[in-house]
């Protein structure tokens, strides 16, 4: 009998899995492990299979994703695209084996294909006589978004088939982001102070779904492809992705054709130890029976076909004990709040430490002092701790609140509305100092080799230094004065100092450290300006002229230079004789250099302003008619007279993506 109690939780892991859903699939930002989301799901599935008079159609149990609620083009797939159903264990894959035994009425030795299960997202992709013209999400399964022009940046994705397929043919296959790509991206937007992506699907995904195509360019996505829907079908899914290969699309190398489950094993289990060395992100194998007069037979339920199934791997999680927490103070004086952890082995090396964010998140987790925390490895940003077990809570601590004060210099914190940061309002806090010329002297700024944080820490403690720049002025004599200094490090230490003076100017303006702006912004800055002084001087009206820098950027870079500070910054720069230019040999090396472009039409990524300023900024010339000298006219929709006139002249035509592509 299905008592009030059952109903009761039913309904409401119904309303948390729906809830959830909207986080994962719509906004492209979990709010719970995708463990927590699998078990209640599974919770779920319970419960219906016990009492089925609870099942409604819809029910999460019962759906794919969520319906699209963005303003995209929606469109119908033809044919749905499912979702595929867990195996957690061996045991549970050998269950799925013996119900297809069961439809099948068979006991028999059957073939299967092993695939990487990639951390991506499904993307169906219609070709119309061999040429690419839809590009579309999964959305629930039966309604997607169409997103063709993003998909269309995609450079593994072909815009025309190597071989003639007269009709409709319709791809499935995932879209993804390196695991390199997607820790740059992340550095990238914790620079930027944007969202983080909690792992490489979501970054997928929320780079797929931009309504400006140029983001969706710069991001590094790429794809593989893993079915076909066939006129005339192959006998077999393997020779299925043969004929994908030779259409010439991507298809993953690492798939495997298996005999019966044994291999089947070994092969989830061979990769269960080498996914490490794959550059993609993967969470699990996904197993399809290869025949394809079977999949007919075995045909799908609900949600998921029934002759695949995916093996999906345990996350990388551990759990570990907070010894401490602790409050760091970053070079804009943001507090980030770091658990200090019991030294625990998660995916191949030792962890000690996890970001706690800010203080929402504190909230969110309620992780104390000496609380026992699952700890999650997935990017540039993590280590991060993921959940507490309350259950082992055996101390009286109290919740962590971030100090009302800077830990460090003492001063007021303050908290911008709508941010979730907390920062030290002191400029010349010691804690900012140190972090700044940590900055200033990383890898990706200046490069001075030799000098990191515990020299810095010494040399400010020393007075030797006040900002980043009086390293340039620093004797060889000063440096052996200092503890465990000997004088060939202290020669390192000058030698690398002096040669960062040869840096371009992208990396001078991000040493710099200013709010908003990473090493993209920085890049893109050089595109305009030539030497740290003409940036200084630049107006809000000028910076956001440029594509991809808006009106929160533009400010804080006009904010960064109006401080004394800033400008006593630049005079040092002038007399430690820092050389740093702009990278003209970009321009140079711009396939738009000393051509002549005329823009017709709409474009859809960008206003003609923007395409028009992107041109001069590759070293191009924006003119506004069509003649002889034109090299290239750009043609957006509704194009003008001045496509006709072009072609009259055998001027060679652009469209808007094979402009992206040029400027990219
Ligand atoms: P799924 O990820 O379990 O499997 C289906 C998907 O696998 C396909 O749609 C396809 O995109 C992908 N796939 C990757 N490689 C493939 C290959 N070689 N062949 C075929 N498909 C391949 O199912 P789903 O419906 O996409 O997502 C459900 C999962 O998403 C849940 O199990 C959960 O882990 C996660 N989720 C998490 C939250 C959260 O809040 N954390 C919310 C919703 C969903």
């Amino acid at each position: 009998m299905v008592t009030r109690d059952i109903k009761q939780k039913t309904e409401d892991l119904r309303k948390k899995l729906h809830h959830w859903n909207h986080a994962y699939y719509v906004l492209d930002n979990p709010e719970v492990d995708d463990a927590v989301y699998d078990a209640a799901m599974r919770e779920l599935i319970e419960i219906e299979k016990k009492y089925p008079e609870l099942i409604t159609p819809d029910s999460p149990s019962r759906r794919i994703g969520t319906e699209p609620v963005s303003d995209f083009k929606k469109v119908t797939h033809r044919t749905p695209l499912y979702s595929l159903d867990n195996a957690l264990n061996f045991e549970e894959l050998e269950d799925w084996e013996e119900k297809i035994f069961r439809v099948l009425g068979e006991r028999t030795k059957i073939d299967y294909v092993c695939e990487m299960k990639i951390d991506g997202l499904a993307i169906a992709l219609t070709y119309k006589d061999g040429i690419l013209i839809l590009g579309a999400t999964r959305g629930d399964g039966d309604i997607g978004e169409d997103i063709s022009n993003n998909i269309k940046t995609i450079r593994s994705v072909p815009l025309i088939l190597n071989k003639p397929v007269f009709g409709l043919l319709e791809i499935r296959g995932e879209v993804f982001m390196p695991i390199e790509s997607f820790e740059k991206l992340n550095k990238d937007q914790k620079e930027k102070e944007e969202k983080i992506f909690a792992n490489p699907r979501n970054a997928a995904a929320g780079s797929v779904r931009q309504y400006d195509s140029k983001i969706t360019a710069s991001r590094d996505l790429d794809m593989f492809v893993y079915a076909g829907i066939w006129d005339k079908a192959p006998k077999t899914h393997w020779e299925s992705l043969e004929l994908l290969k030779d259409l010439g699309f991507k298809v993953n190398k690492t798939s495997k054709l298996c005999h019966g489950l044994k291999e089947v094993k070994d092969f989830c289990n061979v990769w269960y130890e080498k996914k490490h060395e794959l550059s993609y992100a993967i969470d699990g194998i996904v197993v399809k029976v290869n025949d394809l007069s079977l999949h007919e037979e075995l045909g799908f339920t609900a949600k998921s076909p029934r002759w695949a199934i995916a093996y999906k791997y345990p996350p990388q999680v551990a759990k570990t004990k907070v010894l401490s927490i602790i409050c760091d103070v970053g070079r804009t004086g943001t507090l980030t709040p770091v658990a200090n952890l019991e030294p625990v082995l998660l995916a191949g090396s030792v962890v000690k430490r996890a970001s706690l964010h800010n203080q929402d998140t504190i909230n969110k987790l309620d992780v104390r002092e000496e609380d026992i925390v699952t700890v999650r490895k997935a990017g540039e940003i993590i280590p991060e701790v993921v959940s507490v077990d309350k259950k082992k809570r055996n101390h009286k601590n109290p919740p962590y609140k971030l100090p009302a004060k800077c830990p460090v210099c003492n001063s007021k914190v303050e908290r911008e509305e709508e941010e979730s940061a907390v920062r030290c309002t002191n400029v010349s806090c010691p804690g900012q100092i140190q972090r700044r010329i940590e900055h200033w002297c990383s890898r990706d700024a200046m490069d001075i080799d030799g000098v990191g944080e515990s020299l810095i820490k010494q040399l400010l403690k020393n007075k030797l230094i006040e900002d980043p720049v009086d390293l340039y002025f620093l004797k060889q004599e000063q440096f052996e004065e200092l503890e465990r200094m000997a004088e060939k490090s202290a020669q390192n230490a000058i030698t690398s100092i002096q040669n960062s003076k040869e840096r371009s100017l992208d990396r001078l303006i991000y040493a710099f450290g200013i709010r908003h702006v990473g090493k993209t912004i920085a890049e893109l800055l050089t595109t305009r300006f030539h030497s740290i002084e003409e940036l200084s001087k630049t107006t809000p009206e000028e910076l956001t002229e440029i594509g991809g820098i808006g009106p929160k950027i533009a400010q804080s870079i006009i904010d960064f230079f109006k401080t004394g500070a800033s400008r006593e910054l630049i005079n040092k720069i002038k007399r430690a004789q820092i050389k740093s230019q702009a990278k003209q040999i970009k321009i140079k090396d711009s396939k738009l250099a000393g051509k002549t472009l005329v823009i017709t039409g709409i474009l859809e990524s960008m206003t003609r302003t923007k395409a028009e300023e992107l041109i001069k900024n590759l070293g191009g010339r924006a003119a506004s008619s069509v003649s002889k000298n034109t090299d290239y006219l750009v043609a957006g929709t509704d194009p003008g007279s001045k496509l006709k006139k072009a072609k009259d002249l055998g001027i060679s035509v652009l469209s808007e993506q094979e402009f992206l592509g040029l400027i990219k």
